[in-house]
């Protein structure tokens, strides 16, 4: 495919002053990337300036939310320039995702060449300290004018950047939710599309106000196994074993689970992936069998949970910090960073 760069864009790049605080995912990179759908075929792609997009207000994914996204970051890889961490799993994510909803899935050398091209051009707003990175927002919508419930026939492809200081959200209280759902038996849990998280917000406004900071969701079917937080996946580590949910049709496959698994393997780590009950966990973090418990996502990356408060009771993990956490968390991040041996072929150099 090839891809059109247009002057403006260029120009936009050159007239950036990058912010002195940059936070996680408010300020973005000047330029965008656009691919367009019709009539069955993509269209070449283009990066232009970043700005506020047109869009019919009959568009289908104002009203039905046929629209997914993914989430992954580049960083300042060693002295060899910038590097994306696993970007054809985000690119089979996606995918997916699209497939869920009907929507045609990006093909991977579309979704590579948009997230190379946008990251080349902003290597220079890639920061260079440990943990920050330029966080890249793909993101894939129907656009077709229509007030009918069916699937579009048109659709764009966007790729956003932002420029981010890490993530770090400190010791997380989770709040154990046993009204809400985020996703359905059957429905959409496994795919990464903004329904899911709209349906996430309600437990968050409530948990706040109780002083937490994340929900944990339990499964749609059972309600009583856990399944993962709203934006990061959920492990616990029991008699020094590491345990995480076993992938279920409602969690979301996430690319830091799966890496962390292989690390832990790698390290000779105890893992179990399976059906964690919310009972028997909080009798276990209570007894301190359960010593330490983390979530790990492509933003958070591996971030401690110091507390789960269930109705009136709260149960407290004895290390938040725990050394597993941040064993796998330096693991994770020394590759990430080319300060360790990329052994697995994780790195992609851009
Ligand atoms: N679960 C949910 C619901 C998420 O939104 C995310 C973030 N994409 C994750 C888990 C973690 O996935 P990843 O490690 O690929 O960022």
């Amino acid at each position: 495919m090839s891809i059109k760069i247009q002057p403006e864009a260029i120009a936009s790049l050159r007239g950036f002053e990058m912010p002195e605080r940059l936070g996680f995912g408010t300020v973005m990179a000047p330029v965008m990337f656009r691919a367009r759908f019709q009539d069955g075929r993509w269209s070449d792609g283009e990066l232009l300036p970043y700005g506020p997009l047109a869009l019919d207000p009959a568009a289908k994914v104002l009203h039905y939310a046929q629209s997914c996204f993914e989430g992954l970051k580049a960083y300042r890889y060693g002295d060899e320039g910038i590097g994306l961490f696993r970007p054809e799993r985000n690119a089979a994510r996606m995918a997916h995702s699209a497939q869920r909803l009907c929507m045609p899935p990006v093909p991977e050398s579309l979704f590579m060449d948009a997230v190379n091209v946008v990251v080349a051009h902003c290597a220079g707003l890639v920061p260079g300290n440990s943990g920050e990175s330029l966080y890249v927002r793909p993101f894939l919508m129907g656009t077709q004018p229509d007030l009918s419930v069916t699937a579009s026939r048109a659709y764009e492809f966007y790729v956003i950047a932002s420029p981010s200081e890490a993530y770090h959200p400190g010791n997380m209280r989770l709040w154990v939710e046993r009204e809400d759902s985020r996703a359905a038996v059957g429905g959409t849990g496994d795919a990464k599309v903004g329904g899911n998280y709209a349906a996430s917000l309600q437990s968050i406004s409530r948990l706040k106000a109780r002083g937490y900071d994340q929900s944990l969701w339990l499964n749609p079917g059972n309600r009583h196994t856990v399944d993962e937080l709203s934006g990061m996946n959920f492990f616990a580590v029991m008699d020094g074993a590491l345990h995480t949910p076993a992938l279920n049709g409602s969690i979301l496959e996430g690319v830091t689970r799966e890496s962390l698994l292989t690390l832990a393997r790698d390290a000779g780590l105890e893992v179990h992936e399976r059906a964690i009950d919310i009972d028997d966990l909080l009798q276990l973090v209570a007894s301190g069998t359960c010593t330490e418990a983390f979530a790990c996502g492509t933003a958070a990356i591996v971030s401690p949970i110091s507390e789960l408060g269930d109705g009136e009771q709260r149960y407290r993990l004895a290390q938040a910090p725990g050394p597993v956490a941040m064993q796998l968390r330096t693991a994770l991040l020394d590759i990430q960073e080319g300060r360790a041996e990329d052994r697995f072929g994780w790195m992609h150099l851009v």
